[in-house]
C-alpha cells in the first residue's frame, strides 16, 4: 500500500473558492455602497490580494493585517470613499456562507472514505473555513482539520505539515500524500516536509521549477493514485 493518508488542501481543490469569492465580493458591495460591484475591478483585486498572501505564507505579514488591507489597497486604487474595515467583515460574513464545492468533490471523497485517511490542510480563516466545511457537507470526511489562521503558521511552512502529522498520530512521513492545486503552497509545503505531492492542475497549467510527485487534471485519476496502488 503505497499511501494510508491524504491530506487535501480545500480552495480550488475541492471547494470552488473563485464562485465563493465572487458572490461575497459582489454580495459586500451591494451591501456597503447600496451599488453592484463594477466586474473590471476583481482582477485588480486579485492582483492586490496575491501580492498579500505570498507575504501572509512566507510569514511576513498576519491574517489579520490581511483581511482589511487588501481592501484599503483596493478602495485607494479605484478612489472608492468607504470603510476597508467595514467592507472587509461584510466579506467574510459572505464569504463563510460560500460552500459551493468542485464538480465531483464528493464523489472523489465518497470513494477514498473509509480507504484511506483524510485531513484538509487549508491556508484561510479559522471561522470562514469552518463554516464552508459545514455548509458544503464535506467536513465530515475529515479525520482532522488543520487551517493556518487557527495554527499560526501556513502552508508552505512544513510546521503545519507536522502539527496535522502529531494530531493523527503519523510519526512517519512516509504513506502521506499531500493534494492541492498551489505549487507555491501545497507542493511546496509537501516538499519542504519531506512528503509526497500531487499537483491537482485542471488548468494544464507550467509547473515552473517546482516538481510535484505526481500531476492529475481530473478527481479520477487522484481516486485511481490513492486506491489502485493499495
Ligand atoms: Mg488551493
Amino acid at each position: 500500500m503505497k499511501y494510508h493518508t491524504a491530506f487535501f488542501d480545500l480552495d480550488g481543490t475541492l471547494l470552488d473558492y473563485k464562485k465563493s469569492e465572487a458572490n461575497a465580493l459582489s454580495s459586500a458591495f451591494r451591501k456597503l455602497f447600496q451599488d453592484s460591484f463594477p466586474p473590471d475591478i476583481i482582477p485588480v483585486y486579485h492582483g492586490i490580494n496575491t501580492v498579500l498572501w505570498e507575504k501572509y505564507e512566507k510569514g511576513e505579514i498576519t491574517n489579520e493585517f490581511l483581511r482589511v488591507e487588501r481592501f484599503r489597497q483596493l478602495f485607494s486604487h479605484y478612489h472608492i470613499h468607504g470603510d476597508p474595515e467595514e467592507f472587509s467583515s461584510l466579506y467574510l460574513g459572505y464569504l463563510a456562507e460560500g460552500g459551493y464545492l468542485l464538480s465531483g468533490a464528493v464523489a472523489l471523497l465518497e470513494s477514498l472514505n473509509g480507504a484511506i485517511r483524510l485531513a484538509a490542510l487549508t491556508n484561510g480563516i479559522t471561522g470562514v473555513q469552518q463554516s464552508r466545511l459545514s455548509i458544503s457537507g464535506i467536513g465530515k470526511y475529515f479525520e482532522q482539520i488543520a487551517i493556518s489562521d487557527t495554527e499560526g503558521v501556513a502552508k508552505p511552512d512544513k510546521r503545519i505539515f507536522e502539527i496535522l502529522m502529531q494530531r493523527m498520530g503519523l510519526e512517519s512521513t512516509e504513506g502521506i500524500l499531500m493534494i492541492g492545486d498551489s505549487l507555491s503552497s501545497d507542493i511546496q509545503g509537501g516538499i519542504n516536509a519531506g512528503i509526497d505531492t500531487c499537483w491537482f492542475n485542471p488548468g494544464g497549467k507550467d509547473p515552473g521549477d517546482i516538481t510535484p510527485d505526481y500531476t492529475t487534471a481530473t478527481f479520477n485519476e487522484i481516486a485511481l493514485l490513492l486506491v489502485s496502488r493499495r
